[in-house]
């Protein structure tokens, strides 16, 4: 009996540990007022912050990018006018250019990078936070959340739109070029998407997700 109830207490000890993630320096976890921030003691990096309203804001700009993801993928990006001839690209024609010239690894990164990550990333939010905002656990509920997590990192919408602007440069003295409604959507997408990211309270997230299970 007394090694197990010892084993427990070990563990309870370790949960209330956080590791710096700049320099893996252990710190105790104290629970934190509204707007406060933890920051390592030792580099200085931020460990966690208390958010308000952080399961509203998130679903309500993801809810927000999803709106705006749907009219970038599905309304015109952009229309080229050439003596006469008129041709009207979506955001999915670049990556559609890529795999027609046999250049699949550079169709996959982009239509990854633009279209996949970013949708999954916006589904996973709304399917986790959705739930636990109203004290459920959805199926699965880590995973997903650990999922949205990576694709943070692999959703690359603004360098996309970057080499959208140096081609847009580049072809303007050709053709004449008019913008769509998808491109000012696809802008409007990286703002609120960085923003639910910035609303995002990722510790509080786990917490939540820990009481409910
Ligand atoms: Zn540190």
């Amino acid at each position: 009996m007394f090694p197990a109830r010892s084993n427990e207490m070990n563990m309870s000890a370790l949960h209330s540990l956080i590791a710096c993630h700049e320099c893996d320096l252990l710190h105790r976890v104290q629970s934190l007022h509204y707007g406060e921030r933890a920051k390592c003691s030792r580099c200085g990096a931020l460990l966690y912050a208390k958010k308000r309203d952080s399961f509203e804001h998130t679903i309500i700009l993801a809810l927000a990018s999803l709106i705006f993801f749907t009219l970038a993928n599905f309304f015109p990006f952009m229309t080229f006018e050439l003596n006469g001839r008129v041709q009207v690209s979506l955001l999915s024609t670049g990556v559609q250019e890529f795999f027609e010239r046999d250049m699949w690894e550079l169709g996959i990164l982009v239509l990854c990078a633009s279209i996949i990550f970013p949708a999954l990333k916006i589904l996973g939010m709304l399917y986790v936070l959705g739930p636990l905002e109203f004290n459920r656990r959805p199926w699965h509920a880590a995973l997903v959340f650990r999922m949205v997590e990576h694709c943070r990192t692999w959703a690359m919408m603004d360098v996309y739109l970057l080499g959208v602007i140096v081609a847009v440069v580049k072809l303007s003295d050709l053709a004449n070029l008019v913008p769509g409604v998808a491109i000012y959507s696809f802008v409007a997408l990286i703002f609120t998407l960085a923003a639910a990211d910035s609303a995002l309270d990722t510790h509080m997230v786990w917490e939540k997700m820990e009481k409910i299970s």
